[in-house]
């Protein structure tokens, strides 16, 4: 596959009138001047790296737009929305779970992301019992992302307990539950089903939380697994961060920085609530800040400490979490908004003199392939051919350079984008993904039985 760009983002800056051929393997195999050459297979004005979506539980997908009604009593908050979260999923089968995957990992390629790390919970039948096949869920996504094409980080999730006090799992968490024996089986089924599918997928590890993942079992899954990505849901509420600190006499992330070697292949989750030591700690660990703005902003989470992050040298990426709504642009709008209405000042993760636009999806790109273990950091010869077109006549600005993603974030939509290749597999043309249709066809025929059986 030839592709010829007008404009293309490289590795060291903008580009023009280039040529990125890529191999049977799925990698950038040569970049050079397009010149006379009118043997592409595509022509595109705009061509950048696609970014990697580094959190997502793909089946909360079917309950977007059913959790904005207010309750009778009180305030709604992140812990009145996971009761509805447990019903939802109280009733889903394993073909509700891999439909609904699907279409939420199409959605992220239309989205202009080239991958996915899920973040996948949810193991066992309703009751707690395994599946004949433990891994039966996890092979529904694996087979989603397959039907899909993105590239996917599996990330197994270990959910032991309630509560840091130890409390057993109640209701809809039976479907989580794993004790650690049972768990490493699963991370072994895993190894598996990930070895069975195309070379550009990878496994990591994820205990969920410090409520839900003691302390001697996440130092068993450091070591099980001990190059893989390495994900944990970190301080997203207050709540949470009282229980630890209360538990510990430390909070979340200063209690994680000092009980582990915290380096570049961890990535924390939310990190939404940091002093300034914790801050500047966690930026100078090399782990990634997994950001998610959207949900964070629908669940009344808080706001990331971006500006002493960015300026501490910390490294961060985005995911679509809740997928409440999948648009890569819009998180990191969402991020740089959030940024500014907290310090009432304007372009406030920019560097001096540059564009905000640049500085979010660089970050975001590099942040993004790091926590999914991915070599999408950059359109580089090697890199997989994680790829992004865009139309500019979509959005406002100046369609130059920098200018476009300042454009594109700004002003623009996930309808921009024309074009997504994950590893070399084109699979979004003319703005829809190439089976879009069917997709679509049978998530609104899952969604309205899940409602019913609700
Ligand atoms: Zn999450």
């Amino acid at each position: 596959m030839r592709i010829r760009a007008e404009q293309l983002l490289l590795e060291d800056g903008w580009a023009h009138d280039v040529l990125v051929t890529v191999g049977a393997d799925g990698r950038i195999a040569a970049i050079g001047p397009a010149g006379d050459d009118e043997a592409a297979d595509r022509t595109v004005p705009v061509l950048l790296p696609a970014l990697s979506n580094l959190h997502s539980h793909t089946f909360q997908r079917a309950m977007a737009g059913l959790t904005e009604i207010r309750g009778p009593h009180g305030r709604d908050s992140f812990w009145t929305w996971r009761v509805l979260m447990y019903r939802f999923l109280d009733v889903l089968t394993p073909d509700d779970i891999e439909t609904i995957a699907a279409f939420a990992f199409m959605e992220m390629l239309e989205a202009g992301f080239g991958a996915v790390a899920e973040f996948h919970y949810l193991h066992h039948a309703p009751s707690g019992a395994s599946y004949d096949d433990l891994g039966e869920l996890s092979s529904r996504i694996a087979a989603a992302a397959v039907a899909t094409g993105i590239g996917l980080t599996l990330l197994p999730v270990h959910y032991r307990t309630g509560g840091l006090d130890g409390r057993p799992l109640a209701g809809g968490q039976q479907r989580f539950g794993n004790d650690l024996e049972r768990f490493l089986k699963l991370v072994e089924r895993s190894k598996a089903i990930v070895g069975s599918l195309p070379a550009d997928t990878s496994l990591g590890l994820a205990p969920h939380s410090l409520r839900a993942a003691p302390a001697d079992d996440i130092r068993v899954l450091a070591a099980a697994l001990p190059d893989g990505p390495f994900h944990i849901h970190a301080a997203e509420q207050e709540a949470e961060i009282e229980e630890v600190l209360a538990a510990t006499g430390r909070r979340s992330i200063e209690w994680l920085l000092k009980n582990f070697e915290i380096d570049e292949r961890w990535c924390l989750i939310h990190a939404t609530h940091m002093t300034e030591a914790e801050t500047d700690a966690l930026a100078r660990s090399g782990a990634v800040a997994g950001l998610c703005p959207v949900t964070e902003a629908n669940l009344g989470d808080g706001i990331f400490e971006g500006v002493a992050f960015l300026e501490a040298g910390g490294s961060f990426g985005i995911g679509s979490d809740s997928n409440i709504r999948i648009s890569a642009i819009e998180e990191l709008r969402q991020l740089e908004y959030s940024q500014r209405l907290k310090h009432r000042g304007r372009s406030m993760l920019a560097g001096p003199g540059g564009s905000v636009g640049r500085r979010l999806y660089d970050g975001a790109l590099r942040g993004g392939a790091r926590a999914l273990g991915r070599e999408a950091d950059a359109i580089r010869v090697g890199a997989f051919a994680d790829l992004v077109a865009l139309d500019p006549t979509r959005f406002a600005g100046s369609g130059k350079r920098d200018g476009l993603l300042d454009g594109w974030i700004f002003t623009g939509s996930r309808e921009a984008v024309t074009d997504v290749w994950s590893a070399g597999r084109h699979v979004v043309r003319e703005g829809r993904h190439i089976d879009a249709e069917a997709l679509t066809r049978r998530y609104r025929a899952v969604l309205a039985d899940v409602m019913a059986r609700l």
